[in-house]
């Protein structure tokens, strides 16, 4: 089957070039003139052609705590791939009485024949036993190229110390792993005293959390990954000066992060809402917002991606509205993504549409380690490809298609996905996917079995 994409402006090498593409089956066979037959022709005029999106950042079909989050992979990338997200990276989380191999085989039976777009797992071991390091060694050998350790959440055992942390980089560095780091110091925020503060106010949330324990655990893991020469990705950076350390050492080795919407247009004031507890998120929605927006529209951040974290709305809802900590941390984002990251450059489409290729294709599939397949339009490449007309009619956000709230009400956005496809395949078009019930998402890594760890 090939398919012509022509009179489009196609994101190619940070450039937008007026060049038609040829898709030849599950690739991308040719760009430039094309004389020769397709089966299918798509008319892009007026429309951007970009690499398929890639959400870096998501937790979906999964326990936290005692709450199940809302989004099922079916549900997710459903979303994901009507707004060309072709890529969900998601996570693998290790409970505490169970092996990390044992949490993989889960989360692949759960998301196997239901994926809509294409799945990659970033691992998150917990308990570190030599067994589950072992495992670790074989996965990340087999494929498995991301790791995601955190400095916080000790009482939900999922914690990692500054010690650990160099331990693994020594240990898995040299496999190339990509370790991706949650930055809040724990201790600090132990050592917060919440006596006295008002608890009843999710605003409070932000003096639990400061901005302190942010920028520290920020500083310590890069001088740690600097020292180990590894390659560290902190995810979901809100803080200014947590960013400015960021830019000022990345030159110095293989550093990496990103942001995420909520940390660009919603602000603190989103908790004083009447229902602010439904933007309870760790780290938290910060004030201040405008210098941190600039440097991000200069280019700052690698990668922007969404931490979409969709409790249903009743687990998020209920709490006696006395002690904010009852309430579960994360909001969703997964669909918002393309249109809040369209926003960072909104009075200069051309920036926009190289913004969107950069920091949600390029830089995403390189630290996922899919450089090879995905992230760009050149010959070769999987043919995961969105026709996107800038100038639709304005529409709401629609984060999730799950029993959960909107995390950005009366945001509108002018984005229209014409057409995406997923390695060749027209999936959805003007929005809604073609066949939802047959879903094609590939899992991307191989299978415990084939790396023979069971
Ligand atoms: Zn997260």
């Amino acid at each position: 089957m090939k398919t012509l994409i022509r009179n489009g402006r196609v994101a190619l090498d940070g450039t937008l070039q007026n060049l038609d593409v040829l898709v030849d089956g599950a690739r991308i066979a040719a760009l430039g003139p094309q004389s020769g037959e397709a089966d299918r022709v798509i008319d892009a005029a007026g429309c951007y052609v970009l690499p398929g999106f890639i959400d870096f950042h998501t937790h979906v079909d999964d326990e936290i705590g005692p709450y199940y989050l809302a989004d099922t992979y079916e549900s997710s990338t459903r979303v994901a791939l009507e707004n060309g997200i072709t890529t969900l990276c998601t996570f693998v989380t290790q409970g505490t009485d169970e092996s990390l191999l044992t949490a993989l085989l889960r989360a692949r039976a759960k998301a196997e024949g239901k994926s809509h777009s294409d799945v990659l797992w970033h691992l998150t071991p917990t308990t570190f036993s030599p067994e589950d390091l072992a495992t670790l060694q074989v996965l990340l050998a087999g494929g498995y190229r991301t790791l995601k350790l955190y400095t916080t959440y000790k009482s939900a055992g999922i914690f990692a110390s500054y010690e650990r942390i160099a331990e693994l980089f020594q240990r898995f560095g040299p496999l190339g792993t990509q370790f991706l780091v949650h930055c809040e110091d724990d201790a600090l925020i132990e050592a917060v005293d919440a006596s006295g503060m008002d608890l009843s106010q999710p605003l409070t949330h932000t003096l639990l959390r400061p901005e302190a324990a942010e920028i520290l655990a920020i500083q310590k893991v890069v001088a740690l990954a600097l020292q180990h020469q590894a390659s560290a990705h902190v995810v979901h950076v809100s803080t200014l000066e947590g960013l400015r350390h960021l830019v000022a050492h990345r030159p110095k080795g293989d550093l990496s992060f990103e942001t995420c919407p909520q940390y660009l247009f919603l602000d603190e004031t989103w908790l004083a809402r009447e229902d602010g507890h439904r933007w309870l998120c760790s780290p938290p929605l910060r004030g201040q917002r405008a210098p941190f927006l600039e440097l991000v529209r200069a280019g700052a951040a690698d990668i922007i991606a969404t931490d979409h974290c969709p409790f249903c709305s009743r687990d998020k809802d209920h709490w006696d509205g006395q002690d904010l900590r009852q309430v579960p941390n994360g909001m969703p984002g997964l669909g918002a993504l393309p249109h809040v990251t369209w926003k960072i450059w909104e009075d200069d489409p051309d920036r926009a549409a190289l913004g969107l290729a950069t920091q949600l294709s390029l830089n995403p599939a390189e630290r996922a380690g899919l450089g090879d397949c995905k992230g760009a339009i050149r010959p070769g490449m999987d043919a995961d490809l969105v026709v996107l007309d800038p100038q639709g009619p304005l529409r709401p956000l629609r984060s999730t298609a799950a029993d959960a709230y909107e995390a950005f009400p009366g945001f509108t956005s002018p984005l229209a996905m014409k057409q995406v496809l997923l390695r060749g395949e027209l999936r959805a078009q003007d929005g809604h996917l073609i066949d939802p019930a047959a879903p094609t998402g590939r899992l991307l890594q191989s299978s415990p079995a084939s790396l023979s760890l069971i």
